[in-house]
């Protein structure tokens, strides 16, 4: 076996920089993941249904419940009209992206994928036989022009994926970005893929407009969510695609054979969550937004340059506009491994061409934990710049 190749997938960042902040003890401001425990009706509801309910398979799309419940929840939240029949429910969102490239690329067919862009997308896209064209969207604002989209396209490109609101770019596109890639995909007859994932974690406008929702859009878009942005429980793997009928079974296609369907106690569970009035989501999302300001201000104080987050758990600093002239995954490592604080080097979201300057930063976590991790980030600003 020596000398043959037994993965030529990559090892995540998030895996990378959990297992060293694990090693070295550190504040993990890295993987986004809350240190709370998730909203206490959604837990509760899923203890009564592993106690009382089904424990065995469920219909491989998903229960009734939970779809019927994304549908109220995205007429309610969005404004969408969508049928349960069009509803796929997956092993988290990651799943779901790779259901849809699995089902929906054949090989040869282009690609179109922003950078930076979330770590899974390249490699799935390409294990689906998919050929990715980049399209890189820089700093502040991330924005791409009709120029940049008809670069890139060709008789061969069957989708575009667009990561709205933007991990980890933590911005939101707005309204005239949106247009453009509806009107984009319609003049090329494309399939949008939309990982609106971070959907409820925005704090601006609150009420998010899907490019489902785009003239042309409800027929060529899959719209991917995750309950566990939604809940603030990343671990239980609960996302959804929802796409008009021949998306949808062509993706299901794949599901059968990725993970066929998903946990019953935590199906019944994100249902009843979806049917809970607005205020737990409210008052977590403003949660965020104080721990975005505590995390921001005290960077702030110690000399770093932080990028504006309008929503995601993230916020990005900038090494350079901070006075440390070193590569972000060098900083990163120096921070895990003599500062005792994990974080995420922007340059991992780049697949060709990467920029070097960013870190990415956790903040969904308590004051005690942000206040030791800008300790810590001083600390490896220091040694850095010493
Ligand atoms: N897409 C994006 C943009 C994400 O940020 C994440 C997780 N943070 C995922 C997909 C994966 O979501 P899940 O944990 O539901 O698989
Ligand atoms: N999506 C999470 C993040 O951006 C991590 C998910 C994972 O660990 N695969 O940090």
């Amino acid at each position: 076996m020596t000398n043959k190749l037994l993965s030529a997938l990559p090892t995540t960042i998030f895996e990378v920089m959990s297992g060293l902040a694990r090693q070295h003890d550190a504040v993990n401001l890295g993987q986004g993941f809350p240190d709370s425990e998730g909203v206490l009706a959604v837990r509760q509801a899923a203890a009564q249904a592993a106690l009382h309910g089904n424990n065995q398979y469920p219909p491989m799309m998903g229960s009734t419940d939970l779809r019927e419940a994304l549908c109220g929840f995205y007429h309610r939240r969005q404004g969408l009209t969508i049928d349960p029949a069009d509803v796929l429910v997956t092993c988290g969102a990651t799943e779901a992206l790779a259901a849809t490239f699995l089902g929906l690329i054949s090989p040869g067919d282009e690609v179109i994928l922003f950078q930076p862009l979330y770590d899974s997308y390249a490699p799935m896209v390409r294990r689906a036989g998919g050929v990715p064209r980049f399209v890189t969207l820089s700093p502040p604002e991330y924005r791409f022009t009709d120029e940049m989209l008809e670069a890139v396209v060709t008789p061969r490109t069957k989708l575009v994926v667009f990561n709205n609101p933007h991990n980890p770019c933590a911005i939101v596109h707005d309204a005239a970005q949106s247009a453009r890639l509806a009107r984009f995909c319609v003049r090329h007859d494309l399939i949008a893929v939309c990982d609106e994932v971070w959907e409820e974690v925005v704090f601006g406008d609150p009420l998010f407009q899907p490019l489902y929702s785009y003239d042309g859009m409800a027929e060529r878009c899959v719209k991917i969510g995750s309950a566990g942005k939604i809940f603030a429980l990343t671990g239980w793997k609960i996302g959804w695609t929802l796409a008009a009928p021949p998306l949808t079974r062509a993706i299901a296609r794949a599901h059968q054979f990725l993970t066929f369907t998903i946990a019953p106690p935590l199906q019944a569970a994100i249902a009843v969550g979806l049917g809970l009035d607005d205020a737990p989501l409210i008052e977590m999302r403003e949660g965020f937004r104080r721990s975005r300001d505590r995390l921001t201000a005290g960077l702030v104080a110690e000399g770093f340059q932080v990028a504006p987050s309008q929503g995601t758990y993230f916020l990005n600093i900038d090494l350079p506009g901070s006075g440390i002239e070193m590569a972000d995954a060098d900083f990163a490592r120096l921070a895990v491994e003599q500062a005792g604080v994990a974080t995420i080097p922007v340059s991992a979201f780049y697949d060709e061409a990467p920029v070097t300057r960013s870190l990415r930063l956790c903040y969904a976590k308590r004051d005690e934990t942000l206040d030791r991790g800008v300790e810590r980030l001083a600390k490896a600003r220091k040694i850095a710049t010493d």
